[in-house]
């Protein structure tokens, strides 16, 4: 699972940052501490050479380096500067080293942390997709056949008319629920299943999803327009066309009568650009970041008039954007319109 994946190595650098940010500090601490002792060595042993008190062995070293030279002071404490960069070139490469394990051990093991930390976190919303998936499944048959009797009831007419009427509302609340199931089977599906992808035609999603919705735009009295050349990409053609039914459904929705939507596809480098850009009651911006949650509306009351929804298609649609490794970004204007860019891959 790709958000899995990008946690566990989000997590991972979270790890190596610490461990890192820990090992350099004790680093430095170490190395200030051993060549100030080093140095402190050095000095002493000047005094102690400069006092006369038995430094053969220092005068010993220096003449065997500097054989032709006479053992002073200043001689030596050349040989210790000398000395002294070699133990700090030294230590330093030492340190250089260690860290280097660290970082690759550290690495390693915060991976198979991070890995068994999420698992059960992994596992849960694994397990809560396959309830959400399992009960709308078993919602349906008891719905099919609710329906088919509220159906066969107002049929009959032999309902006095308010109960008739009773009737008629139970039946919307019925397809509503209808619905609802079908977008959260749709929803699990998308995110439990792996996409069938093959060579399409971009053309033919667009026109597929503009069929099933252009009953509701002429009766909204909302024009389409579709602008695009038959564009090959590999994908999952059934997830798109959903993809596009979504967008256009929702700029449907959002737009007062005569309105516009506006469809655009532009090839770029690799990828498809795809702009739906509606002429709709737009979206605060600060609504923006959230419109692509599960089950996040923007206040109901704004489509009372309309057909409501539940909040998930823009969450289908990012899904579905997502499973091919695609991107997309909304921007609005309140009043003006929303406009959603969508880039897609030409190769998965
Ligand atoms: P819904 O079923 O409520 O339309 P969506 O997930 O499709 O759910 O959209 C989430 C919210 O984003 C909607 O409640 C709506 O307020 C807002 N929204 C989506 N598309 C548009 C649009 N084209 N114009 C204005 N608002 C939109």
């Amino acid at each position: 699972m790709k958000v899995f994946e990008l946690t566990r190595i989000r997590i991972t650098l979270w790890y190596v940052l610490i461990v890192m940010s820990i090992s350099v500090m004790f680093s430095a601490v170490i190395y200030r501490g051993v060549i100030g002792n080093i140095e402190s060595s050095f000095k002493n042993a000047e005094i102690r050479f400069e006092k006369n008190e038995g430094m053969m062995s220092l005068r010993k070293i220096a003449e065997v380096k500097n054989s032709n030279v006479e053992v002073t002071r200043e001689v030596l404490h050349g040989l210790f500067l000398e000395e002294l960069n070699n133990s700090r070139k030294n230590i330093l490469f030492l340190l250089l080293v260690v860290n280097l394990v660290i970082l690759i051990l550290s690495s390693l093991v915060s991976y198979l942390l991070a890995g068994k930390t999420l698992l059960p976190i992994e596992e849960i919303i694994k397990e809560q997709k396959r309830f959400i998936a399992d009960a709308s499944h078993e919602l349906k048959t008891p719905l099919t056949s609710l329906k088919t009797s509220i159906e066969v009831s107002i049929r009959s007419g032999k309902l006095p008319k308010d109960i008739q009427k009773l009737f008629q509302y139970n039946l919307e609340d019925v397809d509503a629920l209808n619905e609802l199931i079908d977008k959260l089977l749709n929803l699990s599906s998308l995110e439990s299943k792996e996409p069938v992808f093959d060579h399409l035609d971009i053309k033919e999603a667009i026109e597929t999803a503009f069929r099933r919705v252009k009953y509701l735009a002429d009766e909204k009295k909302v024009s389409i327009n579709i602008d695009t050349k038959n564009y090959q990409l590999v994908g999952d053609i059934f997830s798109l066309t959903e993809l596009f039914t979504i967008l256009f459904d929702n700029g449907i929705k959002y737009c007062k009568q005569g309105g516009v939507i506006d469809l655009k596809v532009k090839p770029c480098k690799n990828h498809l650009v795809i702009i739906v850009r509606d002429t709709g009651i737009g979206i605060n911006k600060k609504y923006l970041p959230n419109i692509f949650d599960r089950f996040y509306r923007i206040d109901s009351s704004r489509t009372s008039s309309t057909k409501s929804g539940y909040g998930l298609g823009l969450s289908m649609a990012k899904k579905i954007v997502e499973n091919h490794n695609g991107n997309i970004s909304v921007s609005s204007e309140i009043t003006k319109g929303t406009t959603f860019t969508i880039k897609l891959p030409l190769k998965q």
